[in-house]
C-alpha cells in the first residue's frame, strides 16, 4: 500500500495529497505525467529505477508543451523520487507516477496564467498484462490524436482519452490490445506503447513524427538493437498490412516492457510465438533493468545504500 506522495513541495502522507473537484486539470485534462519502473533485485536486495533522469527530462518537455515551466531539473526530481521510494521501502517491483497539473480551482479553459504543481507517487506493480506467449491485437477504429490537435509526443493527461477509447474497444472486441492508425491510415503505435516490427532481419519502427510518444523504451530498444545485435534499423512510416506479413512484432514501453504481438487482425505473426529477435531483445532488456548487466549500470539508479 502506498504510504507517501510528493505533493505541493514536500513528501507527506498519501491521504494529504488530494485535489478539489474544482481543480482545473481534473476538469479539462490539462496535465502531463510520466511512468517509470523500479525493479527489485532480490539477490542484491536492491531496487533499481530505470532511466529515471531520461524520464524526468521527457516529463519536463511535456510540461513545456502545456506551458508549465518548473524550476526543477530532471536530477532534482530524480532525487525527490529516490527519497520517496526509500520512505516507501518497496522490496518488490514498483511503478512511479510523476504528474504535473494546474493547481487552480477554476473553470477557466486555458493553459496560461495558472499555477503549476508537480506530484509524485509510487505503487507496487508487476506485469500490466500477463501474456507470455504474446498479445492478440486488432486495428482500432479510433485514430491516433494528431500533433495538430493534441500532441502525442508529450505524455499529456487529456490525450489518454484517446488511449482509453482505443484500449476499451480492443478489449471489448476480444483483443488484448490495439494497433492505432494515424489520420492518414499509416501506423502510429499501440494504445500505450510504441510498436516495432521485424521484416527480413531489420527492425522497423515508426518515426517520432508519426504521432507517437517519444518513448524511453523505444530509444532503449533501438540502441540495443544497433549496439548489441547489429540489426539494421529503419525508422519509417509503416503500412497497416505490413504488420500482417511481418516476421515479428512487439510493443515496447515502461508498462508493456517488451510485449510480443502474436496476431494482428486475426493474422498470426510467424508461428504465433515470440520470434527470435523479440526474444533476444526482451531477454537482454530484462537483464539490464534488473541490474544483471554491468555494462548498462548508467541506466539504473539504485534506491538503497549498499
Ligand atoms: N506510447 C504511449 C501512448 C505510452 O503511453 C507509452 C507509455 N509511457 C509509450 C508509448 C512508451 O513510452 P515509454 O517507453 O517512455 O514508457
Amino acid at each position: 500500500m502506498t504510504k507517501f506522495a510528493y505533493f505541493e513541495g514536500s513528501i507527506r502522507p498519501i491521504a494529504e495529497a488530494t485535489i478539489s473537484v474544482m481543480n482545473q486539470t481534473f476538469n479539462y485534462g490539462t496535465g502531463c505525467f510520466g511512468g517509470i519502473r523500479g525493479y527489485w533485485n532480490e539477490e542484491q536486495e536492491q531496487l533499481y529505477v530505470f532511466r529515471i533522469t531520461d524520464h524526468f527530462r521527457r516529463f519536463l518537455a511535456s510540461a513545456k508543451i502545456i506551458l508549465a515551466d518548473f524550476e526543477h531539473t530532471p536530477e532534482d526530481l530524480a532525487a525527490i523520487t529516490v527519497d520517496l521510494l526509500q520512505r516507501e521501502a518497496w522490496r518488490q517491483n514498483c511503478y512511479i507516477r510523476p504528474i504535473a497539473y494546474k493547481a487552480d480551482n477554476t473553470i477557466a479553459v486555458r493553459l496560461h496564467d495558472l499555477h503549476n504543481e508537480v506530484a509524485i507517487f509510487s505503487m507496487p506493480l508487476g506485469e500490466f498484462q500477463p501474456a507470455p506467449g504474446g498479445v492478440s491485437t486488432g486495428t482500432s477504429s479510433w485514430r491516433r490524436v494528431d500533433d495538430t490537435a493534441i500532441p502525442a509526443r508529450g505524455k499529456l493527461t487529456g490525450s489518454y482519452m484517446n488511449s482509453s477509447l482505443i484500449k476499451s474497444e480492443a478489449y471489448l472486441n476480444g483483443f488484448d490490445d490495439a494497433i492505432v492508425l494515424n489520420q492518414d491510415g499509416h501506423v502510429s503505435e499501440g494504445s500505450a506503447a510504441n510498436l516495432m516490427m521485424v521484416r527480413n532481419g531489420a527492425l522497423i519502427t515508426t518515426p517520432i513524427t508519426s504521432n507517437v510518444l517519444e518513448g524511453i523504451t523505444r530509444r532503449t530498444v533501438l540502441q540495443l538493437a544497433r549496439d548489441e545485435f547489429d540489426l539494421s534499423i529503419d525508422e519509417r512510416v509503416i503500412d497497416r498490412t505490413e504488420l500482417y506479413i511481418a516476421d515479428e512484432a512487439f510493443f515496447c514501453g515502461t508498462g508493456a516492457q517488451i510485449k510480443p504481438i502474436s496476431s494482428v487482425d486475426h493474422r498470426t505473426l510467424g508461428d504465433g510465438k515470440p520470434g527470435p529477435i523479440t526474444t533476444a531483445i526482451a531477454d537482454l532488456y530484462f537483464r539490464i533493468v534488473y541490474g544483471k548487466e554491468s555494462g548498462y549500470s548508467d541506466w539504473l539508479t539504485p534506491v538503497y545504500a549498499r
